[in-house]
Order: structure tokens, then C-alpha cells, then sequence
């Protein structure tokens, strides 16, 4: 079986930089895949090449086995791209905007239903009616949204699509992504919310400085990063924290004392002791494990020093 999407050796060059340098990784139909990475480190030009409106310097990419430049057609009926910003006619209501964009996939009046529930489920039922040029800021973001799954594509990509974002646009656009997840779509969402990420897909690949620095599942990612947190509430202390002990302290303010610890070096009970023994007495203890964004920083700032 073909994959959702295959990137094979994808190079991108503008000038002397290299946007994309060497990428490879593939995304499994029906999975909910996760496109990582700093600011400038090639993600939108991944996107953008995958959508056939840049073209690879080499290299190439299939969706669901088409060949998003040799087979655009193909490709580009698969695809539902979010961008970031409304390309629009402002002289159309939001309704024709959708219903035009079914006809240029070659879809008739039968999916004037499906376009009529898009609005629905996505706020826009009242707006329906209304110029593109009259909506709001968050509201042509729900007609974008609306753009990109007006031909109920098998893959939907959603760059960025909760920058600048609401929090009630939020809930209404996670609703609905991880219901159409459910229905079987695979979803390629790149964020720098990395909450998100961590908490809406299974795989995902990092990318910095336009290569591929790590791509597995969230949890094998999580598992790769081997410190966790202590965390003591401290009272008052006079005495200065040993040196062996200060090097572990991450965070001291607020009357909160953090240490990093390696899962299997350090071990909890040898650092009490030793706060203890240097005469810091604590009220309260709690341990944290490490998220997504400590992974993520510690891959991508090791890159940069
Ligand atoms: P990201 O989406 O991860 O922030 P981009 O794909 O937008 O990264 O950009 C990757 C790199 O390519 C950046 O250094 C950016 O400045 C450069 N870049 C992107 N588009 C162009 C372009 N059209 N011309 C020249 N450089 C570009």
C-alpha cells in the first residue's frame, strides 16, 4: 500500500541556501503526523512543494503514490492544504468562494450539501451569505479551513493553522481535525505550539536548518530525552546550595528549587539527602516528566551553538 505521503531525497535551493537538504520520510494513511521544526527551518517550503507551488531543486514527493509534479492533477485532488493566508476575491460571499472552489475540482451540485455542512461545522453558517472582503480576521481562517476540505481530501495539511488563533477557534478546529482523523484522514500539521503536536499526533519529524533531525513516534521521542524534573518547595535557607548539587538546579526562584535529573545517574533519594545535609528543609516534592518541548530544544538549540 502506497503511503499518504512519500518524500524522497527532496532538495531545495534559493540562491546559495539550502532550504531542503536531503529529505526522506514517509507518512502512513490514516496517521496524524506531526512537521516540527525552528523558524526558517524548511517546513512551509516542504509544504509548499508537496501542494506543487514551489518545485523541488531535486528529489520528489508522491501523495498516496502520485507525483505531485508529474501527476498534479492526481496529487492536488488528494490534498487539502491549509495556508496561512486567504488568497480570495473579497467580491464573493463566503458560500460561492466554496462552491466555485468545489467546481475546480470537478465536483457538481451534490456537494453544495457537503460545502453547506463545512460552514456549519466550522462557525460560518451566519456568514455564509457575507463578502469575503467584510469577514474578520478569524473568520477568513474558518473559510480557509473550509477552502482546504471542500473536496474531502484523503490528506489534509494545516500549516501553522493555530497562529494568531483563538481559543474558541481552537477547540472548533481540534473538534473537527481529530473527528475527520477519526474518519479515517491522514493529518500533516506543522505548529510551533508544540503542546499540540505533542498531544494530537502519533509520529513526527523534525526538521532544522532544512534537515531531517529526528523522525519517530511521540513517545519513542519522549523516551529519548532521559532527565525528568524535581521540583521542592523550599522554605527560607541562609546556607549556600553545594556546588555537586547546584549543577542539577535548573530553575530557583519563587521559593522553588528545580533539578534536572538523569533518569538512571541520578537517583531522587541521594538529592534529598544532600538537600537535606546542606540545610535547605522543603514543605512540599513533586516530579515532572519531560514534554515535547524539552525534546524539542534540546535536538534543535544542540545544532545551534
Ligand atoms: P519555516 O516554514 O520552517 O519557517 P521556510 O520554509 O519558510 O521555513 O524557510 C526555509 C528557508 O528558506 C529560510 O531560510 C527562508 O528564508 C528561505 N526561503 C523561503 N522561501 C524563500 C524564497 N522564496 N526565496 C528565498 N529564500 C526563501
Amino acid at each position: 500500500m502506497d503511503p499518504a505521503v512519500l518524500v524522497s531525497q527532496v532538495y531545495k535551493r534559493y540562491g546559495n541556501l539550502e532550504a531542503l537538504y536531503g529529505i526522506d520520510f514517509s507518512i502512513a494513511k490514516g496517521s496524524f503526523f506531526g512537521l516540527l521544526g525552528p523558524n526558517g527551518a524548511g517546513k512551509s517550503t516542504l509544504i509548499n512543494i508537496m501542494a506543487g507551488l514551489v518545485h523541488a531543486t531535486s528529489g520528489n514527493i508522491k501523495v498516496v503514490g502520485y507525483d505531485v509534479r508529474k501527476q498534479w492533477r492526481k496529487s492536488r485532488q488528494i490534498l487539502g492544504v491549509v495556508p496561512q493566508e486567504l488568497a480570495y476575491d473579497p467580491f464573493f460571499s463566503t458560500r460561492e468562494m466554496l462552491r466555485l472552489q468545489s467546481g475546480y475540482f470537478g465536483l457538481g451540485k451534490d456537494n453544495y450539501v457537503w460545502v453547506d455542512e463545512l460552514l456549519e461545522r466550522l462557525g460560518l453558517g451566519d456568514k455564509a451569505d457575507e463578502n469575503l472582503g467584510n469577514l474578520s480576521g478569524g473568520m477568513k481562517r474558518r473559510v480557509l479551513i473550509a477552502q482546504a476540505l471542500v473536496h474531502k481530501p484523503e490528506v489534509l495539511v494545516l500549516d501553522e493553522p493555530t497562529a494568531g488563533v483563538d481559543v474558541e477557534l481552537r477547540r472548533v478546529l481540534w473538534e473537527f481535525v481529530r473527528e475527520l482523523h477519526k474518519n479515517g484522514h491522514t493529518i500533516l500539521l506543522t505548529t510551533h505550539y508544540i503542546e499540540e503536536a505533542e498531544s494530537f499526533c502519533d509520529r513526527i519529524a523534525i526538521l532544522d536548518n532544512g534537515r531531517l533531525i529526528a523522525h519517530d513516534t511521540t513517545n519513542a521521542l519522549l523516551n529519548r530525552y532521559p532527565y525528568r524534573f524535581l521540583r521542592l518547595s523550599v522554605k527560607n535557607y541562609s546556607t549556600q546550595i553545594p556546588e555537586k548539587l547546584l549543577e542539577k538546579v535548573v530553575l530557583n526562584e519563587n521559593n522553588e528549587l528545580t533539578f534536572r535529573l538523569h533518569r538512571e545517574d541520578d537517583n531522587i533519594g541521594d538529592v534529598l539527602d544532600a538537600v537535606q545535609n546542606a540545610g535547605i528543609s522543603f514543605t512540599d516534592l513533586r516530579t515532572d516528566e519531560p514534554g515535547l518541548e524539552e525534546v524539542f530544544l534540546a535536538l534543535t538549540v544542540k545544532n545551534h551553538d
